[in-house]
């Protein structure tokens, strides 16, 4: 039986070791403190949002949502972040995305100070993981690397996949993974013969929004599968094929109208992989625990005292 890699209790790790600095930051001074900024009413990111105010009040950490209108232009929003990078008691300031349509949402995450930068979406911060200096990195990637950590996977010298190359998943998780000496190729919609290069991945990451797009001829036999989809499907049939042997899973879709499924095939990862991340339960946890961890480690460097800088 592969092992499966439990995100829920690496994340209540993360946490555990994260509560008494906040204790620590809180006695000493103030609590660390986040900003999130959520523009207009896409009901996803209102329930993320949600859930990192709740993360941050379980943690002890400030939190302020501000939640200008659908209508938002990207001048309000930039003025937003700006008075946002001037407030001594905000170390950190994430921007929800997608932002409406009308946004320049380049201009949006420009406009927040590196130091300030909790997701690590930054250029700056960004040329930082590129260089190997140090600043915050995006979560996702990080926590996935944290989960490695902690179950002892070995990730140097080792041959990694990552499918996908966003700007919040893909391209950093190659370079985390590099940085810690792993020899890394990064795949995309345009790569020739996938499954062949994929089977070569002794860590395969799946980041691609496809639900179960990769089956058991992409994964080499004792690999260690990270998988980030997170894709929300309602379709009967194709959940049947999915979660074939899974009465359980087609259950929640009849109570629910929609059922959660990753990147990966749920059956054929359990046969043929050595270690995997399930969906729900598996990276999706690990997210805001980063989250959080940014955020506190910007408290502990004094971020918030600091007068801001703005790189754009
Ligand atoms: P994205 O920006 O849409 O990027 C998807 C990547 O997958 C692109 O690089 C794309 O290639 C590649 N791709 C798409 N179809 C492909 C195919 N048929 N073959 C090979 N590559 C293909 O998505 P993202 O933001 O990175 O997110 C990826 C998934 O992770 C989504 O399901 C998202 O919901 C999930 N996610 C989860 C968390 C979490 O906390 N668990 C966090 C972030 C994202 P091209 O570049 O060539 O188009």
């Amino acid at each position: 039986m592969p092992l499966i890699l439990d995100g829920n209790r690496v994340r209540d790790r993360i946490l555990d070791e994260l509560r008494p600095r906040v204790e620590a930051l809180a006695s000493a001074a103030r609590p660390p403190g986040l900003a999130v900024v959520l523009a207009g009413s896409h009901a996803p990111s209102q329930i993320y949002v949600r859930n990192k105010v709740k993360a941050c009040a379980d943690l002890g950490i400030y939190s302020e949502s501000v939640t200008p209108p659908e209508t938002a232009t990207t001048e309000e929003l930039v003025a937003i972040v700006e008075s946002l990078n001037q407030r001594p008691e905000i170390d950190g300031i994430l921007v929800q995305l997608p932002l409406p349509p009308q946004v320049d949402t380049r201009r949006v995450l420009l406009a927040v100070s590196p130091e300030k930068d909790a997701d690590g979406f930054h250029p700056y911060n960004v040329g930082n993981l590129v260089a190997g200096r140090p600043g915050p990195r995006a979560c996702t990637p990080a926590g996935i690397m944290e989960l490695l950590r902690q179950y002892e996977i070995p990730v140097a010298g080792k041959r990694a996949v990552v499918v996908g190359r966003s700007d919040i998943v893909g391209k950093p998780m190659a370079l985390l993974l590099l940085h810690a000496h792993a020899t890394v190729t990064i795949c995309h919609s345009k790569t020739a013969d996938l499954p062949g290069v994929c089977r070569e991945g002794q860590i395969l990451v799946a980041a691609i929004g496809r639900p179960a797009m990769l089956t058991a001829e992409y994964i080499r036999p004792g690999a260690t599968v990270i998988d980030v989809g997170m894709n929300r499907i309602t379709d009967r049939a194709g959940a049947a094929r999915i979660f074939r042997g899974s009465p359980e899973r087609l259950a929640a879709l009849e109570r629910k109208g929609s059922v959660l499924v990753g990147d990966v095939d749920p059956v054929d990862v359990q046969e043929k992989a050595g270690a995997y991340t399930p969906v729900p339960g598996g990276v999706g946890p690990l997210t805001i625990a980063m989250l959080m961890a940014n955020t506190v480690a910007s408290a502990e460097a004094g971020v918030g005292r600091k007068p801001a800088t703005v790189v754009c």
